[in-house]
Order: structure tokens, then sequence, then C-alpha cells
């Protein structure tokens, strides 16, 4: 399993499966649900897709390691959005790939969730074991 672009975090295999990947309806057009690779640690999540393979396949596909745009994809076709739709929980930003709805960090602000997005973790990748 590929480290996190963003924070590099790699303790992704830890727990049961259901507790590394994410499904959310992303598009209320035709109630696709998309699901996610999540990163635990800053809350990123990778492209959506249609089974966790996929998404697990997408995830370990990093192809930008060093710019703003995104890892999974190479788009800088993102828009900023927030949570704000659920009361419940705190309120907090991110940033959203348009081409393969990829989530980046979740921040306090929008600058910060931006911030968050165009910081790559620099840290070698050790194979874990
Ligand atoms: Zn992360
Ligand atoms: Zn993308």
């Amino acid at each position: 399993m590929n480290k996190c672009p963003f924070c590099g975090n790699t303790k992704h295999d830890v727990g049961s499966k259901s507790s590394y990947f994410y499904s959310q309806v992303l598009d209320k057009n035709s109630d696709k649900q998309y699901t996610h690779f999540l990163c635990r640690k800053c809350f990123s999540k990778g492209p959506g897709e249609n089974n966790e393979n996929d998404a697990v396949q997408s995830w370990n596909n990093v192809i930008e390691h060093d710019s703003e745009f995104c890892p999974f994809c190479g788009s800088d076709e993102f828009s900023v959005e927030s949570n704000n739709k659920n009361k419940d929980s705190p309120f907090i930003y991110f940033v959203s790939c348009n081409n393969c709805k990829a989530f980046g960090p979740s921040g306090c602000s929008k600058n910060e969730a931006l911030k968050r997005w165009k910081t790559r973790d620099k840290s070698d990748h050790h194979p874990s074991g």
C-alpha cells in the first residue's frame, strides 16, 4: 500500500477493512456512490471508484509527487468544498478534484485546505516489513 502523498502515513493496513474505505454519494443527479481509500491521519481520500479494489489501485497510482496538481491524476481542475451540509460534524474544508473525485486533507479554513492539498510528503517511501 502506498504512503499517503499528503502526510506520508503508511499505517493503512491497521484495523478492519471498513476502517480505511470510505463511501460517499457524490453525484446528486445520478446518485452514484463512489468508494474511496481514506487516509485516517489527514483524512485525504483517493480517487472515487466503483469498488474497493479499484480504490486501492488508484490510491497506489500517485503520479504527481511535487506539484500543486492532483497527486493521483495530475489535474488542476479542483475546488474547495466544505461539509456544511452536516450540522452535527465540525465545520471543515477540503479540496476536491473534479477529475478523479479525490479529496485533499481537511482543514479549518479554505486556505488551510488549499495549503495542505499543495503539500507533499517528502520522506522516502519505506516498504512495509
Ligand atoms: Zn494522509
Ligand atoms: Zn484527481
